[in-house]
This record gives structure tokens, sequence and C-alpha cells, in this order.
């Protein structure tokens, strides 16, 4: 069906489609289908992905093969991503066809650290000082202006800490170059941080937002391990944080669920660590502590509706289920622990085979206060891992 040009708004039944076949397009498709609208997912992934299980629709196969991508926006009255590691000639492509929510600019931008981080200086958003380097001679120059210790990242397709390198007082530059050669990387410099926290919220396409708030993320080998919302944080802090979000979202010209990790300084000030152009990780505890959760946020701005009341309802805990809880690839932990907790909820993705730092699922607890279900979270992830 051809979307009435100049009627932004897609009301049930209408078709989202959605690029990407993971946890996160699977969360966004059963919401959908809650609320009776289809969903179709284009991804690179085999058939019965996390999102293809739960989808009307499910393209398997290259982003960029045009006999796959048109029959898929033959299908869709709009589009959206769940993640953005989305070649440009396919966000080109679809935006010809369909309205892209997040648009091109966004997705471009906060798929690229070198673009993200252009991006912030342009804007007088605050982040770690930096310097982008193209070769040895560079990094040594980068290095030397910003000190060490510093992070080298590569400037493309990096998340949860892959493509990254610490350097320290003994690092030989001449040694990690050879791992980031080929492309431009970005030099960071050193955080001394006390906290990681995130906010994630939408933004409508009147330009109206809502947030959930701000969530403390504690990481285990770079990948999210943790989430405690709201976060324990100084009112004047949290302002700052969600105050750099709305910064973000207005200078990307945002529609959809966006989230932004943050850094929190001994001395209370904020910096913008990452943009994710999608429901994030962080927000997952949006599904059982929030009025209105961040996928159903982003299925409302992607179809033009108004937003819902994002703000959350009680403290929770939010922990990640990685592949490492997984005695084999094909045999789950014994759920015992979680599922006989009153207030803590089970989510798994469907996925069929574990392995070690694979995102195989999350449980969020709710509590009277964050304290308390930070620690009934952390007994339960110990159960799991057979501590206790
Ligand atoms: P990223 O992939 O950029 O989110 O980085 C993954 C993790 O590495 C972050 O969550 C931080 O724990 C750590 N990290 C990244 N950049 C810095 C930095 N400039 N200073 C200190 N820690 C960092």
């Amino acid at each position: 069906m051809e979307p009435t040009p100049g009627n932004n708004v897609l009301l049930p039944p209408g078709t989202i489609g959605i690029l990407g076949g993971g946890q996160l397009g699977r969360m966004l498709a059963l919401e959908a289908r809650r609320s009776g609208y289809r969903t179709a997912v284009l991804t690179d992934e085999p058939k019965g992905c996390p999102a293809g299980q739960v989808a009307d629709l499910e393209f398997n196969g290259s982003f960029t093969d045009p006999a796959l991508l048109e029959p898929f926006l033959d299908a869709v009255d709009v589009v959206t991503v769940e993640f953005e590691n989305i070649p440009d000639e396919c966000l080109r492509a679809v935006e010809a066809r369909r309205p892209l929510r997040p648009g091109r600019f966004a997705i471009h931008t906060t798929q690229h650290r070198e673009r993200e981080k252009l991006f912030l200086r342009a804007q007088n958003i605050p982040c770690a000082a930096f310097r982008i380097v193209e070769d040895l001679a560079g990094l040594e120059q980068a290095v030397a202006e910003l000190g060490r210790p510093c992070v080298i990242k590569t400037a493309a397709f990096g998340y949860d800490g892959k493509g990254q390198a610490k350097v320290t007082r003994d690092t030989q530059l001449a040694d990690v170059w050879p791992a980031f050669a080929g492309a431009h990387a970005v030099v960071e410099q050193w955080v001394t941080f006390e906290k990681e926290v995130s906010v994630v919220g939408a933004r409508a396409l009147d330009g109206s937002n809502a947030v959930h708030g701000v969530m403390e993320n504690e990481h285990a080998d770079h990948i999210l391990d943790v989430t405690v919302a709201p976060a324990r944080l100084p009112e004047t802090v949290a302002e700052q944080a969600l105050a750099l979000w709305r910064a973000v979202a207005k200078g990307l010209d945002y529609a959809g669920t966006l989230a932004v990790e943050m850094f929190v300084t001994a001395d209370g000030e904020v910096l913008v660590n990452e943009i994710a152009p999608r429901p994030h990780n962080s927000g997952h505890f949006s599904i059982d502590a929030c009025r209105t959760n961040q996928f159903q946020q982003q299925l409302r701005a992607v179809c033009g509706l108004p937003l819902g009341d994002a703000s959350q309802h009680t403290p929770a805990a939010m922990v990640n289920l990685l592949g490492d809880v997984w005695p084999a690839p094909h045999i789950a932990p014994d759920w015992t622990p979680i599922l006989s907790h009153p207030r803590a909820k089970l989510h798994l993705y469907g996925k069929h085979s574990a392995r070690p730092k694979r995102k195989m699922g999350h449980f969020t607890v709710l509590g009277t206060d964050v304290e308390r279900a930070l620690r009934d979270a952390r007994q339960l992830q110990a159960q799991l891992r057979g501590g206790v």
C-alpha cells in the first residue's frame, strides 16, 4: 500500500517495517502485535531470528539486495531500525519509498563513531576530548596531546567494547595500530567516571518528547550487566543528563526511541559517550516498570501518534542474561529462582543456541526502592550462576 502523501499517521492494522532481526526488533514486534499492527522484518540473519519469530513477515538476506528490499518495501507502510549498522545504500533505498523513522541523518550519524563525535562537537554537547586519526603518526600525535591513559576506538561498526584498545603508560603505539589501520579511528581521553548512566526516551514527529528517566548502568567486560532505575544521582546531575538527551534528540531531528549513554565524573560533570538510534538494553526495565515502555513509545513515534506517559511507576533493577550462564549451547539454566520470585520478570529472546557474551534474555526485579530491587536482582543472578 502506498502511504497517503501528507498523512503521517499510521493506524492499525498498518505494517511496520523493521530493519534488523534481533531482540530489540522482537520486543517492538510484540508490542506492535498487541496493538493490532503488522510487522515485517528485514534481516541478514537466517530464518527464525528473534524478531522474525514474532513478526508477520520475515525477509532474510542482504540489506542491499533489491530482490529482497523491494518486496519488503511493498509490504510495509513505515520503516524503523532495531540496530544502527544498516548500509547507507539500504537507508537511501528505504527513504526513497517509505517514511524512515528515525531518519537517515540520525542513523547515518550515530552508526559511525567519527560522525557521531563530530556531531556532538558541532552541537557543543559535552563529550570526552577526542582526535580523529588515520595513521600511526596521527595516533602518536593524538596520544601526545590527550595524554595516557586514553582509548582508541574504530570509527565504524563498533559496539559493546569491540574494536577498542586502551593505551596505558606502557603501550607501544606501533604494536596496537595494525588492528586499526586501514580505516579512521577515534582516540578519546580517558574519563575517570564515577558512574555510567543512560537516558532513554522518545521524540515524536511534532518534536514533543517523553523520557523514562536516568538509569545507572554497570558493565562487565564492556557489556551491560545491570541497570538500576532510577539512577542514584543528585537532582542537578540527573537534570544535566536529561538536558543532554534533549540536545541530542533535537540536534538529530529525531523521531523514535533514542538512547544516550553518558559518563558522570567525580565532580558531577556529565559527558556523552554513545548514542543509539533505537531502543536500548538499559531501557528494558521500562517494560515492567514504566507506564509506557520504550518499544510502545517507538511504535507510537514511528506511527506518528502522540507519545504515552513514559514515567516510571516502580523502582527496578534489570539484569542481562548472557550465554555464559547457559550450561551448554542448547541447555538453558534452571529458571526456578527467577520464576519463583514474585516481583521478577523473565524475558527470553528465542535465540536458538547460547554462546559466551551473547545476549539471550534479561530479567527485571521490581522493588519498594532501588536498593532492594538491586539486592534481589544480584541474589537471583548469583543463584543462576550457581553461586548460592
Ligand atoms: P563504548 O563501546 O564506547 O560504549 O565503550 C564501552 C565501555 O568502555 C564504556 O561503557 C566504558 O565503560 C568504557 N569506556 C569507553 N570510553 C571510555 C573513556 N573515554 N574513558 C573511560 N572509559 C571508557
